[in-house]
């Protein structure tokens, strides 16, 4: 598209316009990409402000995850045992969470793995959310599989859990190809009952498994309507043992362009860099100028580095966001 035609779809958006799949597909065809890009940003002005907000997040589980998630270090699929890895105690993690709290991280997210929790699994998290709760002064977040709504009503009556997150990784056409043991009507419903019981719903997904970018505008779509407003975006760290270790990283103008559309297709979600952020360093201005308007910082779960998070605070002030 060109400048004008960009222009207009954006102005549409600003007036409360949904943009159709058609049109943003005829927006990710190229042409006037740093008008996208700009676009985009201002979209995010305009819906968002300038307010950034970094999150944590922490995996509680431990061992080897019998699901088939070919992304994922934990699986069951993994020749390497990066399960092992993982090692959570209580009371270090509120040590952390006190230190990240006071650099300006406003919320953690506790992580298990697997499809689900049973009723057990979820007495113990609701305790960990309950200490954590009580010590720490952050917003919490939970990412505990899909659990059935009446599990989803439990932990929001019984701990201070303000956001549920469940990724839906990809568009339903190419899910198949990324995991086997999970439904992705399950993770649909997942996120509609966690809406339901009165959680905010956080959901997102893989840029890199070898999806195209119409599969990638479905997952923005799909984000749309099940009313998600946290978005969170990965970058594959394509792992060595697991299926996808010899995918290959999309190019920049790829990455910028996926993010600048989600922007168009969600223009109030907030939109987030998750894990991944390190492979992507080079563009990493670029995309804060292109409609990313959080990220997670220090701890980002299982065997992927820990960011610097002083150097992560000095990037997103020097882009003009306020902490
Ligand atoms: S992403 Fe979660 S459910 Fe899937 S294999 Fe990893 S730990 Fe298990």
């Amino acid at each position: 598209m060109n400048f004008t035609e960009i222009k207009e779809i954006k102005d549409k958006i600003m007036s409360g316009y949904e943009i159709t799949r058609d049109e943003a597909l005829k927006l990710s065809e190229g042409g006037h990409i740093e008008a996208l890009y700009y676009s985009a940003n201002q979209l995010r002005a305009k819906f968002c402000g300038f307010r950034f907000e970094m999150c944590s997040m922490f995996n509680v589980s431990s061992g080897v995850c019998e699901e088939d998630c070919h992304w994922c270090p934990l699986s069951k699929n993994s020749s390497i045992d990066y399960a092992s890895m993982v090692n959570f105690n209580l009371d270090k993690t509120i040590e952390r969470i006190i230190q990240l709290r006071e650099k300006g991280v406003r919320r953690i997210e506790l992580s298990a793995k697997g499809r689900a929790l049973d009723d057990k699994q979820l007495d113990e998290m609701i305790e960990y959310f309950n200490v954590i709760g009580e010590k720490c002064d952050i917003g919490l977040c939970a990412s505990l599989g899909t659990l059935s709504y009446e599990q989803l009503k439990r932990l929001k009556n019984e701990t201070k859990v303000v956001r549920y997150h469940c990724n839906i990784e990809t568009s339903e056409r190419f899910y198949p190809q990324v995991c086997s043991t999970i439904d992705i009507h399950d993770k649909y419903r997942t996120l509609l009952d966690a809406q339901k019981v009165g959680f905010q719903a956080c959901s997102g997904g893989i840029i890199g498994m070898g999806e195209t970018m119409e599969d990638r505008i479905d997952m923005a779509l799909k984000l749309r309507e099940l009313g998600v407003n946290s978005i969170s975006l990965n970058i594959l760290f394509a792992f060595n043992g697991t299926p996808f270790e010899k995918q290959q990283i999309p190019g920049s103008q790829e990455i910028l362009t996926t993010f600048a559309l989600f922007r168009f297709i969600n223009p109030r979600a907030q939109i987030r860099f998750a894990r991944g952020r390190s492979l992507i360093k080079i563009i990493e201005k670029d995309a804060l100028q292109a409609g990313i308007n959080a990220s997670a910082v220090g701890e980002i779960l299982v065997a992927a580095k820990s960011t610097d998070i002083d150097n992560d605070i000095n990037v997103f002030k020097s882009e003009g966001f306020i902490l």
